[in-house]
């Protein structure tokens, strides 16, 4: 079983969150940071083609972009 793994480019700082793409496949790692009753709480979402992708782990690299550089 090929392995593979996301390689993320530089992480962009919004206000509220940070993103990184993944050059490979084009998918967007989201961390967030919300403040809530005085605590701030931070998580990760993913996110490809402007849908949030729901799933416990996280996904594998498909590397579709360099399948279709190929
Ligand atoms: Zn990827």
């Amino acid at each position: 079983m090929s392995s593979t793994r996301h390689k993320w480019g530089d992480k962009v700082r919004f206000p509220h969150k940070t993103e990184r793409q993944c050059s490979r496949c084009d998918m967007v790692k989201v961390g967030r940071r919300q403040t809530e009753g005085g605590r701030d709480r931070y998580w990760d979402e993913y996110w490809r083609d402007e849908e949030r992708i729901y799933s416990e782990a996280t996904l594998p690299c498909d590397a579709r972009r360099e399948a279709v550089a190929a």
